[in-house]
């Protein structure tokens, strides 16, 4: 099966644009067919350099993943504890250690897990990893003990709506790609959760839940004033929420429309989706030190 690498748009996809057009460019069409053995050396190493997550990133996902475990089972009729959810948390923060000082670079597509830090050789010492678990740790109880998941499970399941990993609608003739951690029907609204584990600006929370909310609004076809999106900010154990309203679904719409403008407006060809690596410039600075592609774009690695 040959795979056509589409246009789409996402909001990590307009951060990544923002942040650095080259590394957008890596992140979105270097590293296309870099899983073929077969492929050039270089594009096999953009492909790799771009699954390395950092420390941060990685402890988000791994609570994420913990959470959505413990709903869909839920779900399921079982019932997991909070020492439970726990121990899979710690299984799998071990497991990732471990791959992640494993793993190099082979020429080949492997799915194991590897630290930004350990590519880049930056240590991360005993008690920064003690630290890590001990704040994915603190994330999961206050997960259990919020009544936010009290709230979830007095939830009747057919009000639940969603727990797919990815999800997609069509704006405009573009497909955007969104993933809602939660969202159920209550006395006649939509509620939108989102779970957070960093110190993100509220201004990009906004965004974000506005464009889940522009998707509920155009699947359930339902007015934005009966849209509730939430953030639970689980690390502080802190919840905000944010209003929903047409003025706000327009305004995301323009947002939408003018990222997805200028990014196409860098395409050799917009048609299929073909870009070529010069049109993309290095914006160098302030994100290069946290960036995945520093070895092939500043360091040379394509030169080796
Ligand atoms: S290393 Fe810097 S210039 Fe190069 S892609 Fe990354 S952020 Fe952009």
């Amino acid at each position: 099966m040959v795979f056509k690498n589409e246009f789409s748009w996402s909001k990590s996809r307009d951060n990544a644009f923002k942040e650095c057009p080259r590394k957008y460019f890596f992140n979105h069409y270097g590293f296309w067919d870099g899983w073929i053995a077969a492929e050039k050396d270089r594009t096999k190493r953009i492909y790799y350099l771009k699954k390395l997550s950092t420390k941060e990133i990685w402890i988000g996902q791994i609570v994420h993943e913990v959470i959505e475990y413990v709903l869909k089972q839920f779900r399921l009729g079982n019932k997991i504890t909070l020492s439970h959810a726990i121990a899979i948390l710690r299984k799998k923060f071990n497991a990732d250690f471990i791959q992640s000082s494993l793993k190099e670079y082979t020429g080949f597509s492997s799915k194991a897990h590897k630290f930004f830090e350990d590519e880049y050789g930056i240590k991360i010492n005993d008690e920064e990893k003690a630290d890590l678990f001990k704040k994915a740790e603190s994330c999961l109880t206050n997960f259990f003990n919020s009544d936010i998941f009290m709230e979830i499970r007095r939830t009747p399941l057919e009000d639940w709506i969603t727990l797919e990993d990815f999800l997609s609608f069509d704006f405009e003739g573009n497909k955007v790609y969104l993933s809602i951690d939660f969202a159920m029907k209550k006395e006649g609204k939509i509620i939108l959760y989102d779970w957070k584990t960093g110190k993100e600006r509220l201004a990009d929370c906004d965004l974000q839940l506005t464009c889940y909310a522009l998707y509920i609004a155009q699947k359930f076809n339902i007015s934005p004033e009966n849209i509730e999106a939430r953030i639970f900010n689980i690390t502080l154990d802190k919840q905000d929420v944010f209003e929903i309203n047409v003025e706000k679904l327009d305004e995301i719409k323009d947002y939408i429309r003018t990222s997805i403008r200028e990014m196409k407006n860098l395409l050799e060809n917009v048609d299929e989706n073909i870009a070529k690596e010069e049109d993309f410039e290095k914006k160098e600075g302030y994100y290069c030190a946290r960036c995945n592609f520093r070895k092939i774009c500043l360091e040379g690695w394509d030169k080796e």
